[in-house]
């Protein structure tokens, strides 16, 4: 009669282990079945399931995301070994060489950029970029990364206007921040023509700070607008400017990172206006 029980009371653990012994990397989706008996054995049944739902997201999130960077590095490569051949056919022709190697040293430059970005953007995506989170002085930051920017600006004529009071925080990875801001600021004078303007503003909204990146250039056509997001997405009209079309994806990335959200509105040739929401340290009632 012991060994009986003894046998029926050590089912969920024959069940566990048969379960570790099946998961493999082809074999992820394994799970143990929950005895429902309300007792200590259902609870480590179901925290091991949750530790392998986490564990498949992760690692489906890591084989995506070399799959990605696999996939967006085979063009430049590919530029890059044909202007390395050109060189090699051009008869040792010195001008042919100089200027081959020269297009080489700036193709893997901005492979170098792309890997960087793509890594980035795969670590905020699949959860595991490291935030250093501090309490952020909103103005502060938004006045800072503006102030990089008005050089810049003004060689085009345009205006950088930031409004922002001074008791807006918000707990953040300041750098990452810093990069997002920048990011957008960099597109809106990119995608301003001359003597046009650019505010940046911040301001509570319920539990919520939201900080605006308006321009006043050419805009988002409205059936590209869902694409920007995309990683290497970029809108035709804005083909003749620099870039390798992974801002967005990164910005967007960073935000989700922080629990935040990104949207954009936009009207062809009036302007685009880009608004994040995080959480505020100090939520308005
Ligand atoms: P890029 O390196 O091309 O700027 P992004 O990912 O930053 O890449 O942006 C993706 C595309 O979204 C851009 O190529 C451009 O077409 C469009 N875009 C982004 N910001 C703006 C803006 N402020 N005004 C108009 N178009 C924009």
């Amino acid at each position: 009669g012991g060994a009986f029980l003894a046998f029926r009371a050590l089912r969920p653990i024959r069940h566990l282990i048969s379960t570790v012994r099946s998961v493999g990397p082809d074999r992820m989706d394994a799970r143990v079945p929950i005895p429902q008996t309300g007792d200590e054995l259902d609870e480590l049944a179901t925290l091991f399931n949750g530790m392998l739902e986490k564990i498949e997201a992760l690692i489906n999130g890591m084989r995506d995301s070399l799959d990605n960077v696999a996939h967006d590095l085979r063009t430049p490569i590919t530029r890059f070994r044909g202007t390395a051949e050109m060189a090699l056919q051009s008869d040792q022709n010195p001008e042919i060489c100089r200027e081959a190697l020269a297009d080489c040293i700036e193709e893997s430059e901005r492979m170098l950029t792309m890997l960087n970005t793509l890594m980035d953007i795969s670590e905020a995506e699949t959860g595991v970029m490291k935030l250093d989170l501090k309490k952020v002085n909103v103005s502060a930051l938004i006045e800072g990364v503006a102030d990089l920017y008005r050089y810049v600006a003004e060689d085009k004529g345009i205006l950088v206007h930031t409004m922002a009071s001074n008791d807006l925080s918000l707990t953040a990875d300041p750098n990452r921040m810093r990069q997002i801001l920048a990011n957008l600021l960099d597109n809106a004078i990119k995608y301003t023509p001359n003597g046009g303007r650019i505010d940046i503003e911040a301001h509570h909204r319920g539990e919520k700070i939201v900080i605006l990146v308006k321009d006043t250039g050419i805009g988002i056509h409205p059936e590209e607008v869902s694409r920007i997001w995309d990683r290497l997405y970029r809108c035709d009209q804005s083909r003749s400017q620099k870039g390798l079309g992974l801002g967005l994806s990164l910005v967007k990335a960073i935000v989700q990172a922080h629990k935040g959200h990104i949207e954009v509105f936009s009207e062809p040739g009036k302007g685009s206006t880009f608004i994040i929401s995080l959480a505020s340290d100090d939520p308005l009632s």
